[in-house]
């Protein structure tokens, strides 16, 4: 063959899309991607057969159903959402840059029927008017938490802006230089203030603020007393900060309004199983705070939403600031959010359904048992590595409980033929995704955060790497 008669068999595009197996793949994608794809395809082949030399061309020949093979994978890839699945085997349980808490399955048919549907949105079906779309998510949040009243934002620092906007906007608000936080994606609790239009004053020290060092800073420009839970971080030690309660007996002495971002919003008191406390919802409006904010996805495990609880007087204000209809949650979000809290009206519930509880509460016995259960998967696979089960630790994430180790079971990996790194790398770009930790120089999965179809999905894919 010469190289001239190599280019004259060359297919053209248009005898491509003839092919029979191109003609099903126009049925499934865009056209002009898929002739965007073949051009790309036979340019490849061009390009190769000029590089050719004369022994090579004696060989080649051109293959149309490998052709057509590579232009099904890379329409595949071309086409597939950017915004993909993972596998979090990294015993993270909220994990932000992993989107955080994973809904519960309980929710789905509620979510696609509004999505794909027309609904009550802002519709009062009793009157037939205008309604409000943040009436759907009041009755339930006030029945959980108590609250007098509920607004429901796009997340926990839209919240943390929007209350002190409505609340303080050109006044001072009194916080504690050991609750300037800064949490992921450089959201500072100063800067937010700024924005806000409130004028933040800091007291006492990194360490050591006492309720005196507030009272001391109000003025009668004092618009807000604000308690930052530090969610991300621990100052230990030789520490004091007031309590809700003494801020409350302030803000009652002086007619000061108290407010309370907390960050993860918590409605079960998890030290019953095993983790450190930190304040409910409720613990937090019982212990004085006229207003509270957390976030939707963190523990709570729902969407990506700022819920804001507390007195109707500074709620109904919120509602009016113009920054609310900016910050508004859809209608994805509300019935995402009403499905999931709904599944709160009964503790256990929630902490069977709801799948960043179930994950934070799960018995040893429990963790032990799906260990055991990967491990005897791999163990079936004969995969080239050195595989134990071992004892490791998870992590709440999402900026909570920074200290908290969870004592779980992991399944250790070093591989006979490869790095470690190498092994973590693949698992990483596989079509899987599978996103664990190097530990002690092992490839280590914490299975902790892994769903139960995942199991087989892992195995599968450790044994094409390793097998
Ligand atoms: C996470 C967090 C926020 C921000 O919440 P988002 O929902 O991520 O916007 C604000 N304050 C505290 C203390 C937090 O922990």
């Amino acid at each position: 063959m010469d190289r001239r008669r190599l280019f004259a068999n060359l297919p053209s595009v248009d005898k491509m899309l003839s092919h029979p197996r191109v003609i099903e793949l126009e049925g499934q994608y865009p056209r002009t991607l898929l002739v965007d794809i073949i051009r790309a395809e036979i340019d490849g082949c061009r390009s190769k057969i000029l590089s050719l030399t004369e022994d090579e061309m004696e060989s080649f020949s051109i293959e149309v159903d490998e052709l057509v093979q590579n232009i099904k994978n890379e329409i595949e890839r071309e086409y597939a959402l950017n915004l993909t699945r993972v596998i979090n085997a990294s015993g993270v349980v909220v994990h932000t840059n992993l989107g955080r808490s994973p809904l519960s399955e309980e929710i789905k048919e509620d979510m696609w029927e509004i999505a794909s549907r027309y609904s009550n949105l802002e519709y009062d079906i009793q009157s037939g008017g205008r309604g409000s779309r943040y009436s759907h998510l009041e009755d339930i949040i006030r029945k959980i938490t108590g609250a007098e009243d509920v607004l429901v934002v796009n997340n926990n620092a839209a919240a943390v802006m929007l209350v002190l906007s409505t609340m303080a906007k050109g006044k001072e608000v009194i916080t504690s230089r050991g609750e300037l936080v800064e949490i992921g994606g450089s959201f500072r609790i100063p800067r937010v203030m700024e924005e806000s239009g409130a004028k933040l004053v800091e007291v006492g020290t990194t360490n050591k603020t006492y309720a005196a060092d507030y009272e001391d800073a109000i003025t009668e420009d004092t618009g807000a007393l604000l308690k930052v839970h530090t969610s991300n971080y621990r100052v230990v030690g030789f520490t004091d900060t007031p309590g809700l309660r003494e801020l409350k007996d302030l803000g009652e002495k002086y007619d000061i309004p108290v407010i309370e971002d907390l960050g993860s919003g918590l409605f079960v008191d998890l030290s019953k199983y095993g983790i450190t406390y930190e304040p409910t919802v409720m613990d937090s409006l019982k212990n004085g705070a006229d207003v509270v904010t957390f976030s939707g996805d963190k523990i709570l495990g729902g969407p990506q939403a700022g819920i804001i609880v507390g007195k109707k007087e500074y709620i109904q204000k919120m509602k009016k600031n113009q920054l609310t209809r900016a910050l508004r949650v859809d209608k994805l979000i509300i019935c995402a959010l009403e499905a999931t809290m709904r599944l709160y009206l009964e503790e256990d519930m929630a902490l069977k359904k709801v799948p960043t509880l179930r994950m934070l509460t799960y018995k040893i016995e429990e963790i032990e048992e799906k260990a055991n259960r990967l491990y005897s998967l791999i163990e079936k696979a004969h995969i080239s590595a050195d595989v134990k089960i071992e004892t490791g630790y998870s992590q709440v994430g999402g900026g909570s409980l920074p200290l908290e180790r969870i004592e779980s079971r992991v399944i250790s990996i070093v591989p006979e033929n490869m790095s470690v790194s190498k092994l973590e790398e693949e698992m990483r770009l596989s079509q899987d995704h599978v996103i664990a930790r190097i530990y002690d120089e092992k490839y280590v999965l914490d299975v902790r955060t892994l769903f139960d179809e995942e199991f087989e999905i892992v195995c599968d894919r450790l044994k094409k790497i390793l097998g």
